[in-house]
C-alpha cells in the first residue's frame, strides 16, 4: 500500500505532465512527434526503451514502450495523442496552456484524451520500480479523431511480435465508468458525374444532383430498414446502425444542369453487423437502377465510390477470462458508445480484447473549454494502481 503523500505527489505529477501534453498543438493534421520526442525521452529517463511506428510521410509516429517482463503476455494502456482543431472564438484562456479553474484544468486534449496518457506515464516510475510478473505497454497513436487511421499499423505489429497483450484498456473519456462496446463505422464519398448544358435541355442531360438524390433518397431507405428490422443491440443509446448523408456539394449556375455533385455519407453499425455488407448492397443496388438510366442519356455518366475511412466496431469481451486478472477492481460498467474509439481495432486487428474506461465526460471533448476535472484524474490514478496491485497479487498467489 502507498501511502498518502506518495498518491498526492502521483497526482501532482499528473497534472504536470498534463501541461506539457497539451503545451503541444497536436490537432491531428499536424505532426505529432514533438509530444512524441517528449515521451521518448521522459521514459528513456526512467530506463525505458520507446518503439515508434511512423507514418508515410515521417511526420507522425506512434509509440510503443514496455515496462517489465516483454515475452509475456501483458496489459496495454492506449491513448491517442491527436486532438481536434481547436479554433473556437470562445475558448476563455489559450487551449494548448493548462489552465486550472475550480480543481478543473482547461485545455484541448485535457479529457480527450492526454489526461488519461498524464495518468499512464506518471505511474511509470512505479511500474518500472516493482517487480512486474507481466509487462504494462503504454501505446501512443497519431490520427485517431480522424478515422482511427494511425493505430492500425502498430497493432498488426504488437500482434505479429510473439507476446500478444492480454487485453487493452483504451482511455477514452468514460468518466471512469467501463465501456463495453462501442460501434464501428465506414465513412463513404459518393462522385456522381452527369452532363452539362443549358437548362432549358434538361432532358438531353443527365442532372448529377437528381442522381444523387435517388442515391441519398435509397440510402434512407436503408436507415429506415436497419431502424426497423435491426440486428438491435439495446446497450446502446441508439441500439441499431445508423445510416446517413453528412455533406453535399454540387451544381454550377442556376440556369445549368448540374454535371457533378459528391456527397459523403456514412453507416455506424453495432459490432455484430457487417456495415461493409450493406454498402456492397447499396452500391449494386444503385449500379443496376440508375447506372443504366444514365448511361442511356450520356456513356460519360457514371459513379464513383471512394472509401474516406472506416474502422471496426468493438464487441463486449468484458466475459473473456483475460479480464478476470483485474475483474475484482474494475470499475462499474456503463453501457456501449456510439462514437468510435481504437478498441475495435485491437480487438479485430490485433485479438486483443479491449474495454474503454478513462478520465473525464466524453461531453466536453471537441468542444471550446474543455476541461477534466482533477478528480476524475485522480479516480484514474487509483484504478490504475488497483490494476498494478491486482497483478501482483495474482502472481504472489501463483508463486
Ligand atoms: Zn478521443
Amino acid at each position: 500500500m502507498k501511502t498518502q503523500e506518495e498518491n498526492f505527489s502521483e497526482l501532482y505529477k499528473t497534472i504536470e505532465l498534463l501541461e506539457k501534453l497539451v503545451s503541444f498543438d497536436t490537432t491531428s493534421f499536424k505532426s505529432n512527434m514533438a509530444l512524441i520526442e517528449y515521451v521518448q525521452g521522459y521514459l528513456a529517463d526512467l530506463g525505458v526503451e520507446s518503439k515508434l511506428f511512423f507514418d508515410d510521410s515521417k511526420q507522425k509516429a506512434n509509440l510503443w514502450a514496455t515496462i517489465g517482463p516483454a515475452d509475456r503476455p501483458g496489459i496495454v494502456l492506449s491513448g491517442h495523442t491527436d486532438v481536434v482543431p481547436a479554433l473556437e472564438e470562445t475558448w476563455k484562456s489559450e487551449p494548448f496552456d493548462l489552465v486550472e479553474r475550480d480543481h478543473k484544468l482547461y485545455g484541448r486534449g485535457a479529457t480527450d484524451m492526454k489526461g488519461f496518457i498524464a495518468c499512464a506515464l506518471a505511474l511509470a516510475p512505479e511500474l518500472k520500480k516493482r517487480n512486474l510478473p507481466i509487462p504494462f505497454h503504454i501505446c501512443l497513436s497519431y490520427d485517431e479523431e480522424v478515422g482511427c487511421l494511425g493505430v492500425g499499423r502498430m497493432v498488426e505489429g504488437i500482434a505479429n511480435s510473439g507476446a500478444v497483450p492480454m487485453f487493452a484498456l483504451i482511455g477514452e473519456p468514460t468518466q471512469m465508468f467501463v465501456v463495453n462496446g462501442q460501434k464501428g463505422k465506414h465513412s463513404m464519398r459518393a462522385k456522381v458525374y452527369g452532363t452539362a448544358g443549358h437548362s432549358s435541355y434538361a432532358p438531353h442531360h443527365v442532372n448529377a444532383i437528381e442522381y444523387a438524390g435517388r442515391i441519398i433518397q435509397m440510402i434512407s431507405q436503408y436507415a429506415d430498414k436497419i431502424a426497423e428490422e435491426g440486428p438491435f443491440d439495446h446497450s446502446f443509446t441508439v441500439p441499431h446502425s445508423t445510416m446517413l448523408v453528412t455533406t453535399i456539394n454540387g451544381g454550377a449556375a442556376t440556369n445549368v444542369t448540374p454535371e457533378y455533385c459528391e456527397f459523403t455519407f456514412e453507416i455506424r453499425h453495432i459490432p455484430e453487423h457487417d456495415g461493409q455488407a450493406v454498402l456492397d448492397d447499396l452500391m449494386k443496388n444503385v449500379e443496376a437502377e440508375l447506372l443504366p438510366q444514365m448511361k442511356a442519356i450520356s456513356e460519360d455518366a457514371g459513379i464513383k465510390w471512394e472509401k474516406v475511412f472506416s474502422y471496426p466496431g468493438m464487441g463486449d469481451c468484458l466475459d473473456d477470462e483475460a479480464f478476470d486478472l483485474i475483474r475484482d477492481v474494475l470499475p462499474e460498467v456503463s453501457g456501449k458508445v456510439s462514437y468510435g474509439s481504437e478498441g475495435g481495432i485491437f480487438e479485430k486487428v490485433g485479438g486483443i480484447p479491449a474495454i474503454i474506461c478513462g478520465p473525464g465526460n466524453i461531453e466536453q471533448a471537441h468542444q471550446p473549454n474543455e476541461y477534466v476535472e482533477i478528480d476524475q484524474l485522480d479516480k484514474c490514478l487509483a484504478f490504475l494502481r488497483n490494476v498494478v496491485d491486482a497483478v501482483e497479487k495474482k502472481h504472489a498467489n501463483e508463486d
